[in-house]
């Protein structure tokens, strides 16, 4: 099952000359089909290339890496199209650039099932498909990297591993391979196509000081790279013991990488320099990966899909603008081919110039408000701007940017629901969702009357350290930095409204609202601000005011469920109820599943008198959430009411085995029972509401009355 013999397309005629003449003395030799490979992509989430050994690191603890590189094909010089993770990711599974794909942020959308995908290709070719994923807030399946996987795991943590101080929902890299080698174990007689995603290089960093003692005390980025490693190193050391480590083709790249202070850029998403999107990238396993070749060309993550179609001689989409690999990977000369990289996040952000850049294999050049252009050859740091002295080559590279963006062929994301946690873990790692793309927002002019992003460095620094202290709960220092940054700038609005967040999660409410309204006379657009707003005006009673907002939030961004539900709990306040109704109703269009909206207007037509239409809403509910208490008892009163006592006391045993401790349902469903003339298990539960509340008299009244019924009958 595991023994292949695809060989590479260039000597495939002579090997069919050589077959040709031994079939005439052997003519009883069968060949059957090959099988075709098995496949295991391992993304390193914010890995340098310059990090790792084999790219030249002398301080790292990378051997494993280096060692599986060797026996490989390196590739020198990959770029990722984006130094942000679902673009990036979206990008190696599609052979599409971002401007194509359209997830151009993390949280933005959906990819479009239009899309032709690696793994559903892969699926339909006969392929077991499992992807084990380290960072659901980024790549979880709701933003459509699953199709076609048989297995997608992003659940949570469950392992027993360690814990570390790190922000956001993650995974450390040790139980995403765990589960990864359950998976693999389990493994038959078909190929598999197997996604490893590791994000233990991903800040905030930790220097492993159990494992590596104070060897990473000054670089903890390093300890983070030592271990995603290290458990990369038990992926092939199953293959090597099961092997099948010569015919398994096994894919690692980074997806971008992180500026550790180059270019005064702390993490990544915003610029687009080397210390970002150069990133590691080796196949190894299989025949056509000549060992230890290393290229030298510029290639992009966006070859990853055309690649593994060639080798596996399956016809790639009709669009893809990656290139195949294959003759490189052979250690055939190859030739050169821009590669093109962006990052949409200060515009998607905070309305700053966007940057797309063109790479050569020797030139660079970036476009913002004020563009660059670097001799990578001689420059490779990028230091030394030539953009005012090299006049014809930078002319060169504009049309070369441009001529590469001119044979894009874009499709539009499908929209995403994302839920309020999904909302708040996009947040903790820096992310808004609801803001514009520089190519979708019409009031995009004027490029040069954006702000550059590169003027901003110093405030996106202060940003970033903000970030990471205020989840470390040191929410003081945080908003320190953040008000720091408030008087520096009048033009960082996702910085301000971070900073009310963490005034509003301090208590500091009248503050919070003080900065969102300056937020927003700056950014009117910036539907989040407006749901914040809403929200802590509700909080305060101020109903009108948050309507407002809410209004304008739901008029940003129609698609997004959560914002009508938000209004929809005003109205009601405000007893417009018809209104309510409507947003309610509206929420649920665009989200069958939104218990929340199904609980709350259920709740609102019970009190309407309306108890069939409420029925159905908590019936909905449970659906999607068949544990959900606070639906079973809300359920259960209302079926009460409406005289199904069988029915209310199914709904109402199954809300107080979830919560034995509430006196509400102990006693109703008490009543409901003796009611129904099961007196004895009516009792049982009133004498437990009796022991929840002692200083209530009712359970008192009701058990006596229900003790006399019962000698009555029994007399
Ligand atoms: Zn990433």
């Amino acid at each position: 099952m595991w023994g292949r013999a695809v060989f590479p397309r260039s000597s495939r005629i002579f090997i069919g000359v050589i077959f040709a003449i031994v079939a005439v003395t052997a003519i009883t030799v069968f060949w059957p089909r090959p099988p075709r490979p098995s496949i295991i992509l391992v993304t390193f989430d914010t890995t340098r290339a310059d990090r790792l050994g084999c790219y030249g690191y002398p301080h790292g603890l990378t051997s494993a890496f280096d060692e599986f590189a060797k026996g490989g094909v390196l590739f020198e010089r990959a770029f990722a199209p984006c130094p942000i993770t679902l673009p990036s990711h979206a990008t190696m599974l599609t052979g599409l650039y971002p401007p194509e794909h359209d997830l151009r942020v993390n949280g933005s959308g959906h990819l479009s099932s239009e899309i032709p995908f690696l793994p559903a290709i892969l699926k339909e070719h006969g392929y077991d498909t499992g992807a084990f994923i380290a960072a659901a807030p980024v790549l979880g399946a709701q933003f459509g990297l699953s199709r076609g996987f048989d297995t997608y795991d992003d659940a949570p943590a469950r392992l027993s591993t360690r814990v570390r101080p790190y922000g956001g929902e993650r995974r450390d890299g040790e139980e995403v391979v765990t589960l990864a080698l359950d998976w693999l174990q389990q493994r038959t007689d078909k190929p598999y196509f197997c996604w490893i995603h590791l994000y233990d290089a991903h800040g905030p960093y930790d220097a492993f000081a159990d494992i590596y003692q104070q060897k990473f005390e000054k670089e903890p980025y390093d300890a983070g790279v030592a271990w995603e490693i290290r458990q990369f190193a038990r992926v092939t050391a199953l293959l090597k013991e099961r092997g099948l480590d010569s015919n398994t083709l096994v894919i690692v790249a980074g997806d971008h990488g992180e500026g550790l202070n180059d270019h005064g850029e702390h993490e990544h998403s915003m610029l687009v320099y080397n210390s970002t999107l150069h990133v590691p990238l080796v196949f190894a396993g299989l025949p056509e990966c000549q060992p230890g070749t290393r290229v030298k060309h510029a290639v992009s993550l966006a070859d990853l899909m055309p690649t593994v179609l060639d080798i596996l001689n399956i016809k790639r989409p009709d669009h893809v603008s990656g290139r195949s690999l294959l003759a490189a990977l052979n250690g055939q000369p190859i030739e050169s081919r821009d590669c093109y990289a962006e990052s949409e996040m200060p515009y998607f952000l905070n309305r700053w110039c966007p940057l797309q850049t063109v790479i050569s294999e020797q030139w660079k050049y970036i476009e913002s408000t004020r563009p660059e252009l670097y001799n990578l050859e001689l420059d490779p740091h990028e230091t030394t701007n030539l953009i005012d002295t090299a006049t014809d080559e930078r002319s060169f590279m504009e049309i070369k940017l441009s001529e590469l963006t001119e044979t894009f062929q874009k499709t539009r994301a499908e929209h995403v629901e994302l839920s309020e946690r999904d909302q708040a873990n996009l947040q903790s790692l820096g992310y808004v969702s609801g803001g514009t793309s520089a190519h979708t927002d019409p009031s995009v002019g004027n490029r040069q009357a954006l702000i550059d992003v590169k003027d901003m460095v110093p405030f996106i620094a202060k940003f970033e350290d903000a970030k990471h202290i205020a989840s470390g709960e040191r929410l003081e220092e945080a908003i320190a930095l953040l008000q720091e940054v408030a008087s520096g700038t009048k033009d960082f609005p996702l910085s301000d409204a971070r900073l009310g967040d963490l005034l509003a999660e301090s208590g500091r409410t009248s503050e919070a609202l003080e900065v969102y309204s300056s937020v927003l006379e700056r950014r009117p657009d910036f539907a989040s601000v407006h749901v914040k707003s809403g929200r802590i005006l509700a909080s305060l009673g101020q109903f009108a005011p948050a309507e407002t907002h809410f209004r304008e939030a739901v008029g940003l961004t129609p698609h997004d469920a959560s914002v009508h539900l938000q209004l929809a709990n005003v109205l009601t306040q405000e007893q417009r109820f018809d209104e309510a109704i409507a947003e309610y109703r509206e929420a649920l269009r665009i989200a069958p599943h939104a218990v929340a909206a199904n609980l709350s207007l259920g709740n609102l037509l019970v009190r309407l008198r309306r108890p069939t239409e409420a029925i159905a809403c908590f019936e909905n509910a449970q659906r999607y959430d068949a544990n959900n208490f606070a639906v079973l008892e809300n359920l259960m009163m209302v079926l009460a009411q409406t005289g199904q006592i069988d029915k209310a006391v199914t709904v109402g045993s199954r809300a107080i085995a979830l919560n034995p401790a509430s006196f509400e349902s102990q006693f109703n469903l008490g009543i409901m029972l003796v009611q129904a003339s099961r007196i004895a298990d009516g009792l049982k539960h009133l004498r437990e509401a009796q022991k929840l509340r002692p200083s209530d008299p009712r359970p008192a009244q009701i058990i006596q009355e229900a003790e006399l019924a019962l000698k009555g009958s029994s007399r």
